[in-house]
């Protein structure tokens, strides 16, 4: 294994505890990932503890030819967001309750419209808390393949992540700083956004 590699395993590894100790990875649920080099990338295997993975949870895998025994099932869905997008270096996959809930309730609207509030510019390019991002909504499904041909055309918006309905969230940045920041400003809108909308109820 490439000095590249085990660098990329262990930030991998990293990423996958610091969500866990969030609460964000139940039930050996989510899963991590980040790019090695322009044919490669680190990503968890199926299953593990993600608060205590160690470097043989972490295969390296060419997106493109990406058949590995010990893959977890979503693979695919990272796989396709580093094939349409040169600029991702990494990629994570959590199960969070505030995701879960608001992508259920938000299911028939298909996106989580997110309005007015100033931790938008968390994600990439926002520079103000007057835009408007809408995070989309897809029905789950158990077949992966489908499931990524469907996402391909959301991954180009303003949000850095959509949600699959009652399942959780999947969120990309230029690497694991950038996608942890755009983790937590997820949850923390999401959060809000339920709040909000109990309070106008
Ligand atoms: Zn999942």
């Amino acid at each position: 294994v490439s000095d590249e590699a085990s660098a990329a395993a262990e930030a991998v590894i990293g990423l996958a505890r610091r969500a866990s100790l969030r609460g964000w990875t139940p039930a050996t649920s989510g899963n991590f990932s980040t790019r090695v080099d322009a044919r490669r990338v680190a990503i968890t295997a199926s299953g593990g503890d993600k608060g205590a993975l160690t470097a043989s949870d972490v295969l390296i895998v060419d997106p493109a030819a990406p058949a590995h025994p010990r893959a977890s099932a979503e693979a695919p869905l990272h796989y396709k967001i580093y094939l349409e997008r040169e600029d991702v270096g990494a990629v994570a996959h959590v199960h969070t309750p505030a995701a879960t809930v608001i992508s259920t309730v938000k299911r028939a609207a298909g996106e989580v419209r997110l309005e007015g509030l100033e931790l938008m510019k968390a994600f990439r390019g926002v520079t103000t808390h007057e835009a408007t991002i809408a995070v989309p909504i897809l029905d789950n499904d158990q077949d992966m393949a489908k499931l990524a041909a469907r996402a391909v055309p959301l991954l180009k918006g303003a949000s850095p992540g959509f949600l699959l309905a009652g399942h959780g969230l999947y969120a990309w940045g230029q690497d694991v700083s950038e996608v942890w920041r755009h983790l937590e400003a997820f949850d923390f809108l999401f959060d809000v956004a339920l709040r909000l909308e109990a309070l106008s109820r």
